[in-house]
């Protein structure tokens, strides 16, 4: 019999990042349908570069393999994500296949999150030795941290990419803005994760707020 809590590698991401195709509402892959890879990055970077970061190094865009290869190419590659620190120095490069859904547009900001922080390592007061990090974990939770980020609606919206027709809820008399059904659940879906990572008391008022525009 299926045990009632499952490991969560048994679900979809074999590393128990994310649980795809659960929610059938929380695809909003037809939101990014049109755009081009290359924005998908650089709008990634802009995220890094508005916190105050320095662009990425010109060779990252010389180095990198970001875009997925034709059809026919004879040359492989994974096209698991991952972002490298070559040198220990500026030589930074991130293997991709980005296209234009919700997927690589998160992965592309989880990726950089890997490659600004070896960004930050790279400072003559660090050893060489100290430049890897405590832990590859930890990199992975920066990563995880801004892809989550990301992933919300407000900055979504600032970039150009509008989830959903959004209605004012006239009930409320708050100006407070409901989403239409799918985008709502979507919505409910992240704040729910973001629940989960925080018991801070915006999110439980965010979550609050949103179970109150259910219908
Ligand atoms: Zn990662």
């Amino acid at each position: 019999p299926v045990p009632k809590k499952i490991p969560a590698h048994w679900i979809n991401n074999r590393w128990g990042q994310k649980w795809p195709g659960l929610v059938e509402a929380a695809n909003i892959d037809t939101y990014f349908e049109g755009r081009k890879p290359e924005w998908i990055i650089k709008t990634a970077e802009q995220f890094y570069t508005g916190l105050g970061f320095s662009p990425l190094p010109e060779s990252f865009w010389k180095k990198s393999d970001l875009y997925p290869l034709p059809p026919d190419s004879k040359r492989k590659k994974n096209t698991h994500a991952s972002c490298w620190h070559i040198d220990l120095e500026n030589d930074i490069r991130s293997l991709q296949s980005i296209e234009p859904n919700a997927r690589w547009f998160f992965t592309a900001h989880h990726e950089l999150g890997h490659g600004y922080y070896f960004k930050a390592y790279t400072r003559p007061e660090v050893p060489y030795l100290l430049r890897l990090g405590a832990a590859p974990g930890f990199h992975e939770g920066v990563g995880e941290l801004i892809a989550l980020a990301s992933s919300q609606v407000p900055y979504l919206q600032s970039r150009g990419v509008y989830l959903f027709l959004l209605r004012r809820d006239a009930a409320l008399g708050s100006g407070h803005l409901c989403a239409q059904p799918a985008a709502r659940s979507m919505e409910r879906a992240l704040v729910e994760i973001r629940f989960r990572f925080s018991r801070h008391r915006v999110a439980v008022a965010a979550r609050r707020r949103i179970l109150r525009c259910r219908y």
